[in-house]
């Protein structure tokens, strides 16, 4: 019989497909190495998450393993190498959490411009803020997307639907799917001139790295908020602290970030103008469980041949 170990929470959908295609499964949530090089003896295929680390000792304990499935995208847990010299497949769920991204890359946004994470932090020290509370509206306004991909795209969706002009950067442009969002392309430096909102949905390269530095955050409007919900080292952390500090942005919006966890007393955490969340851009129900079923159907169709 086909065996499954399924070695971090994924969604009961998930296991479902398994089991629906016959397979036996078995669940140990976040083995150690040790624990996983018994776990993985006599199975097929293993599904982890951004853990448990999936290590060259452990492929080579598993002399039937051929698939190892990844629900989310990231593959730093998984020793690449090894797998692709045993002719073991890889398989992830790219796509799976776009929407949730996209619609928190917006929570955040609504948050800074109505300033509702300050009203809130005064509400509970009894302070009624509603002078220092005046926000700003989104409809009419422009939205840069830097990175036009599957974040990207549902992004400039959700800004289109708010009425707000997408102005869309991306080294690949893909007018097409422009048309669809209402959006148009612009070279980076026009796109951050022109924006009241910059958001980041760009994959961390080399040349992403610093990619909003101090020199570009002094070409952005004194009244724009900048979102980056996609990697931390995109921007110029200490850059950043400096153009809110200074005024040469309005606010930000941060999901991710260059250490994380974010160490406490960072400088971000001062500043009144920037509204925090711990990387869960990922985390909703929606996004785990496509996730989960997306790999459990790959898995189902390489081991059924
Ligand atoms: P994607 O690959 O679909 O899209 C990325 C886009 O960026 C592509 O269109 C690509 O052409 C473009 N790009 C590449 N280099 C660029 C550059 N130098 N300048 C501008 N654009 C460039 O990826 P995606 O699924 O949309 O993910 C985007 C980012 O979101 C990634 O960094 C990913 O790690 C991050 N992400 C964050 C969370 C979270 O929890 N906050 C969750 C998932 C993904």
């Amino acid at each position: 019989m086909v065996k499954v170990l399924v070695a971090a929470p994924v969604h009961e959908k998930a296991v479902e497909v398994l089991k629906n295609a016959g397979f036996e499964v078995v669940y140990r949530e976040y083995p150690d190495e040790d624990r996983l090089v018994e776990l993985v003896r006599d199975v097929d295929a293993i599904i982890v998450r951004s853990k448990p680390k999936v290590t060259r000792r452990v492929i080579k304990s598993a002399p039937r393993l051929k698939v190892i499935a990844r629900a989310g995208v990231g593959l730093d847990n998984i020793d690449l190498d090894a797998a692709k010299e045993r002719g073991i497949k890889v398989v992830n769920s790219p796509g799976a959490s776009s929407r949730s991204v996209a619609e928190l890359a917006f929570g955040l946004l609504f948050a800074v411009a109505r300033k509702i994470a300050f009203a809130d932090r005064k509400m509970r020290e009894g302070i009624w803020a509603k002078k220092q509370a005046m926000g700003v509206e989104l409809e009419g306004k422009t939205i840069g997307v830097v990175g036009f991909g599957r974040i990207g795209y549902q992004v400039a969706k959700i800004a289109n639907a708010f009425g707000m002009k997408v102005l869309l950067y991306d080294p690949y442009p893909k007018e097409e799917r422009a048309k669809e969002v209402g959006g148009s392309f612009a070279s980076l430096e026009d796109l951050l001139r022109e924006s009241d909102v910059v958001t980041l949905h760009v994959p961390l390269v080399e040349a992403t790295y610093h990619m909003i530095n101090e020199e570009r955050l002094k070409l952005m409007k004194p009244t724009a908020i900048l979102i980056n919900a996609a990697r931390g080292a995109v921007v110029d952390t200490k850059a950043l602290v400096k153009a809110l500090q200074e005024g040469w942005i309005a606010g930000a919006g941060l999901d991710v970030y260059e250490e994380e966890p974010l160490p406490k007393d960072h400088p971000l955490t001062k500043l009144d103008n920037v509204v925090l969340t711990p990387h869960i851009g990922a985390s909703t129900v929606e996004a785990q469980m496509r996730a989960g079923v997306q790999v459990a159907e790959q898995i189902v169709e390489i081991l059924k041949g």
